[in-house]
């Protein structure tokens, strides 16, 4: 299926959280804040608008997003240790 907002889509509310969260993660100055189920297609989407997702919030607030971008840095120009 593919929805007509063009955005990258989700089957579960689950999948776009982690997808969410992955985002911000891997991918510098991205702007996804929240996940929402669109009313064309059904599934969920991420979006830059709006609230900031519970979870991400918490990782930004704890310094757990921090921590993981580095490590993501890290794997990115050393590889993997194992
Ligand atoms: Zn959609």
């Amino acid at each position: 299926m593919s929805c007509s907002t063009k955005k990258n889509e989700y089957d579960t509310i689950e999948a776009a959280e982690v997808a969410l969260i992955d985002a911000r993660i891997r991918y510098m100055g991205n702007s996804a804040v929240n996940a929402y189920q669109c009313e064309l297609c059904g599934l969920w989407h991420l979006t830059s608008k709006g609230e900031v997702h519970a979870k991400l919030q918490e990782m930004i607030d704890s310094g757990e997003l921090d921590d993981e971008i580095k490590k993501y840095e890290w794997r990115e120009r050393y590889g993997s240790i194992d």
